[in-house]
């Protein structure tokens, strides 16, 4: 058996082992989130000091042993140079990062989240975008990925597909005028309906690109926070660092 693996996937953290080693998690779009040693990272001459550093992208050539995988050699293409620079980058970076982290799997399929992070940092990296939405845009896309998005596609109560213009946390989503009456729930502006039905349709490469108002963000952001509140039950370290 062929031990040696060629792995595209990005660093999500980094963490010092003995004495001149690292160990770093690794989302890989092959074996979806694998932990791996990097002999030698912490020696200043090492070639395989980019390998270790988190938010590093590239092709990585791994051993895979009977229980850990050994970096060897690394070919990093991208290293996000503009949000590596930027204090304020850095903080959603690693938020993105720990997100990626908590939710990947080994032996899973994490194409998709690894394909989010990388538009993620880009569009951080750009630097006219406003990053509490590329934050929001994120959070809702992995609810996506996991499965766990509210449904903003019908009526829950009904099936209605149209005047779809309230949300019932409930519900786990929204509910169309009349059945507002018996279900309650909130009045959704439209551009915060089009908003949360594009992100969850939308394919990954093309989700940065659209705009919102103060005024339809702040709703995004509030309706959002109590949907994770009540149906994620994990609060991540790096979260506090955001700018509220
Ligand atoms: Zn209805």
């Amino acid at each position: 058996m062929d031990n040696h693996l060629t792995l595209t996937g990005m660093v999500l953290s980094a963490m010092p082992v003995g004495e001149y080693d690292k160990r770093i998690s690794l989302l890989t779009r092959e074996q979806g989130k694998i932990s791996a040693f990097v002999r030698g990272a912490r020696r200043p001459k090492s070639p395989l000091l980019a390998a270790a550093n988190p938010m590093s992208f590239g092709t990585f050539f791994a051993y895979e042993g009977r229980d850990s995988y050994t970096i060897q050699k690394a070919d990093i293409t991208e290293h996000f140079e503009n949000v590596r620079s930027d204090i304020d980058l850095i903080l959603y970076a690693t938020y993105f990062m720990e997100v990626a982290d908590y939710y990947g799997r080994e032996g899973m399929d994490e194409t998709e989240r690894l394909k989010l992070l990388y538009a993620g940092l880009r569009a951080l990296g750009k630097g006219q975008v406003d990053m509490d939405l590329v934050r929001l845009v994120y959070d809702l896309k992995t609810l996506t990925i996991n499965g766990e998005e509210p449904n903003v596609f019908e009526c829950l109560s009904c099936g209605k597909k149209e005047d779809i213009s309230f949300f019932s946390m409930y519900h786990r989503g929204t509910i169309c005028r009349d059945c507002y009456t018996k279900e309650g729930g909130e009045e959704l502006q439209q551009s915060v309906l089009y908003a949360l039905q594009f992100v969850i349709s939308t394919p990954v490469e093309k989700l940065f690109s659209f705009r919102l108002s103060d005024d339809a963000k702040d709703q995004l952001k509030d309706l959002l926070t109590r949907y994770q509140n009540r149906y994620v039950d994990h609060t991540f370290k790096s979260e506090r660092f955001l700018t509220e």
